[in-house]
């Protein structure tokens, strides 16, 4: 009787009928892996999963499918920001609904959160899987750094508030005397899917952790440079992403300072992009599948608002190298180091990952095609999802974006959203 009483229950909640086949046909559909766009598509969708993707005129519809004619539009899979900080400071619910909403309406469906208060990004994560508010499905990290930088760092405070500054499992200060599978396991509890290096670590600590952290699942995200571990100690240890293309510069710097607080004052005209040691990370990178968390989109906008703060050229040198590594072969993502938005007050300005998708195109030579591959594709990969996000092919979870204009054409299309699908429902404006 006990166990018939949870069964009758299940049996009168559960759906009357099978799940519709819901198909969008005549559809342009580039389809997130850099393969050229295919003309006048359909794709058909089943309980949140892409079933089929052909020819519209190869074969008739399924029976009973709900058909929308996408003719004359074009379809994409949802964007993915690889890069964004939405819980530093702010816990209050108003402020996530003015943000997230508007993302997965601007065509977002994945923030990748490199750092904040887990105990927050816990809760909108739950709250964007069940997809009642519509959001973006949110994916983050647990930072781990060296002692001295819980002491120096602004950040801190706001992020762990309530704890002791560096015992926080998602903000963890870590030296050769932390137990580490511990410190892991206390990341991992967080809800965290990769542990971030960020700073003030040695090469020997990188390669420590990052063992422990493969070694019970997690991913492990780094910075570029961890200050005084170097970019190739990243790489060798087997970071899936590092971030911030100016920090690679250190790779061919004569000295790593111990302290991460002077990571963009590197002199940037000294060493050249095309610095044979730079030319040497690039092409481990590539052997390694290392994915380059370029996040230029950051660095002009502060090299813009406080030009003083940023090192002598480093900008010109961002676009150079990025486009270097991108022409080499290097997995390139798309990741905005910002909120999400460009303006959380004027959601119509739409998603930083378009800006950043711009400045590919702009200035690191990347085709739309390839910009669009970033921000799906490789942002997939980034956050581990690969098997199942960031494409548009049978068997891949129904996130995708229609627009109502070429976004190869012009990248900028990409705000010409007509609607967007996450897990197979629709949201629109
Ligand atoms: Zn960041």
């Amino acid at each position: 009787m006990r166990l018939l009483i949870p069964i009758l229950i299940f049996a009168a909640l559960a759906p009357a009928q099978a799940p519709q086949t819901v198909a969008l046909t005549h559809a342009t559909v580039i389809d997130g892996t850099g393969a050229p766009a295919l003309p006048d598509s359909t794709v058909l969708i089943r309980d949140a999963r892409i079933t089929a993707v052909y020819p519209a005129s190869s074969r008739p519809l399924p029976a009973a499918a709900r058909v929308e004619d996408l003719t004359g539009k074009w379809l994409i899979p949802g964007l993915i920001d690889a890069h964004v900080h939405i819980a530093d400071e702010r816990g209050e619910i108003d402020h996530f609904r003015d943000l997230l909403g508007p993302l997965l309406l601007a065509g977002v469906t994945g923030l990748r959160d490199m750092a904040g208060d887990a105990r927050v990004l816990t809760y909108l994560a739950r709250e964007a899987r069940l997809d009642s508010p519509g959001w973006p499905d949110i994916y983050y990290s647990a930072l781990m750094a060296g002692p001295t930088f819980f002491f120096e760092d602004r950040r801190v405070p706001g992020a762990s508030r309530g704890v002791l500054a560096g015992a926080a499992p998602w903000l963890r200060a870590v030296d050769e005397t932390t137990d580490i599978r511990i410190a892991v396991a206390e990341a991992k509890g967080t809800g965290a899917t990769g542990v971030k290096l960020y700073a003030n670590l040695p090469a020997s600590m990188v390669k420590k952790i990052s063992e422990e952290a493969h070694r019970q699942g997690m991913l492990v995200w780094t910075h570029a440079t961890i200050f005084p571990a170097k970019p190739s100690d990243a790489v060798e240890a087997g970071a899936t992403t590092i971030s911030h293309t100016p920090y690679l510069v250190w790779e061919a710097a004569p000295h790593v300072p111990l302290d991460y607080r002077s990571r963009a004052l590197e002199n940037f005209t000294q060493i050249r992009p095309d610095d044979p040691k730079i030319l040497a990370l690039l092409d481990q990178m590539k052997e390694r599948g290392t994915i380059l968390d370029a996040t230029v989109r950051v660095f002009a906008e502060n090299v813009r608002r406080s030009p003083d703060s940023m090192g002598n050229g480093i900008l010109p040198w961002t676009y150079a190298v990025t486009r270097e590594a991108h022409q080499r072969g290097v997995l390139v993502d798309a990741g905005t180091d910002s909120q999400g938005l460009v303006d959380v007050k004027k959601p119509d300005a739409g998603p930083s990952v378009v800006e950043e998708m711009a400045l590919l195109v702009e200035q690191c030579g990347f085709t739309p095609q390839a910009a669009i591959q970033a921000a799906t594709q490789v942002n997939a990969m980034a956050v581990g999802k690969a098997s199942e996000k960031g494409a548009i092919a049978p068997g891949m979870i129904a996130d995708l974006v229609v627009l109502s204009a070429d976004p190869l054409a012009d990248i900028h299309n990409l705000r010409k959203i007509v609607e967007v699908m996450k897990d197979g429902k629709v949201f629109r404006k």
